[in-house]
């Protein structure tokens, strides 16, 4: 018996949000690739936080209400998934110019 000393291989800090341990590789914010290996650190300029600190702070996509990591659409104030960003009528991707209704966005198409 006895006591290890900690394994500091691995040991990559703490959440300077939530304050957990940091396990596994750190991986960049804005890349949410590789996805189930591990616990996932983010690193913004000033701090690293765990993943789900990450994403209590990212912001909400104004469709799903996900967190939106990556690229972003906005509009206004309000952010969203590309994928999210749909037309109300047709259902394509809202990539030119849209108007926001009150049944949802319309694309120059469906617009009335
Ligand atoms: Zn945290
Ligand atoms: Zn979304
Ligand atoms: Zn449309």
């Amino acid at each position: 018996m006895g006591i290890k000393p900690p394994d500091t291989t691995n040991d990559l800090g703490q959440c300077s949000s939530c304050f957990c341990r940091f396990k596994a590789s750190t991986q960049k914010a804005q890349s949410p690739r590789s996805r189930g290996v591990g616990q996932q650190v983010y690193e913004s300029p000033d701090a690293k936080v765990c993943e789900s600190c990450f994403l209590q702070s990212a912001p909400k996509c104004g469709a799903c209400g996900k967190p939106v990591i990556g690229t972003v659409a906005r509009v206004g104030e309000t952010a969203f998934h590309p994928d999210c960003l749909v037309c109300s009528g047709c259902g394509q991707k809202l990539t030119g110019a849209f108007a926001k209704t009150d049944s949802g966005f319309k694309c120059a198409n469906c617009r009335p």
